[in-house]
């Protein structure tokens, strides 16, 4: 039962990231970590793979918690970022082992919210089924899920978004999902032209630079600032309902 196609839960892979876990804890005594750590606006407590969604309509974590996803073209930096996110490397260990590569994959961060790594758009070659394939997956996911509350679009800092990130983008809209842009891999940019490339991505999107977050999973610039943006989307009622 391995291989694509399946939407399997998750089995195995939970340990892994427990194990990731504990190799990361802090090692200094519990009465050193305050300060500057409890500023951390998500303080990372358990993390759990839940499962992949392989299929339109297929297997799905039951819809009980606040779901954010997460967006991109393949190779934006998403694994890093969710990596950056949550301080672990199990995370995108899971979304990039074979056969979960097209899977919409789930974990669950601090029984708080799920997060949903939508698997990543623009492969040059891919076939015209495949195409409409995951298309169907993740519009039926972004359509469908009741608890999502919002949805985090990775475009590369230092390109112009491509047609597929506008589609994405414009699809979006049309639903009314809560966007939140955040512009990759920012440390391959000069700091001074940061804010130019930023502003220009953000014209392009037709969004407000400060709408647009600027990220580098290299520095961690833009992690803390994801990560409240995150929660405050978590805290929020589904756009759907309110
Ligand atoms: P994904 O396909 O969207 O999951 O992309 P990955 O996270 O696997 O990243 C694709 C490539 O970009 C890898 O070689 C990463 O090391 C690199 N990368 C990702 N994020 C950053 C970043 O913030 N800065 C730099 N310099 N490289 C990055």
């Amino acid at each position: 039962m391995s291989g694509e196609g399946q939407g399997t839960r998750a089995e195995g892979s939970a340990a892994d990231i427990a194990r990731d876990e504990s190799r990361q804890q802090d090692p200094r005594p519990s009465s050193l970590v305050s300060g500057p750590a409890s500023a951390d606006p998500l303080v990372i407590r358990r993390l759990e793979f839940l499962g992949g969604m392989a299929q339109a309509g297929g297997w799905r974590p039951e819809p009980t918690l606040p779901e954010v996803a997460f967006a991109g073209r393949s190779n934006v930096g998403k694994s890093a970022l969710l990596n950056r996110l949550v301080r672990r490397k199990a995370l995108a260990r899971v979304s990039k082992t074979p056969g979960r590569t097209r899977e919409i994959n789930f974990f669950g961060v601090n029984d708080q919210f799920v997060l949903a790594d939508l698997p990543g758009y623009g492969y040059a070659r891919i076939s015209k089924d495949r195409k409409a394939g995951w298309w169907s997956l993740i519009e039926r996911y972004l359509r469908e899920s009741s608890q999502l509350r919002g949805v985090v679009q990775l475009v590369d800092a230092r390109h112009d978004p491509s047609d597929e990130d506008l589609l994405m983008f414009d699809f979006l809209a049309d639903l009314g999902a809560p966007t939140l842009v955040v512009a990759t891999k920012v440390d391959k940019l000069r700091r001074a032209d940061v804010a130019a490339r930023v502003g220009a991505l953000a014209d392009a999107l037709g969004v407000d630079a400060e709408q647009t977050i600027p990220f580098s999973a290299v520095t961690g610039q833009g992690r803390d600032e994801l990560a409240a943006a995150i929660i405050a989307l978590v805290d929020t009622p589904p756009w759907r309902h309110s």
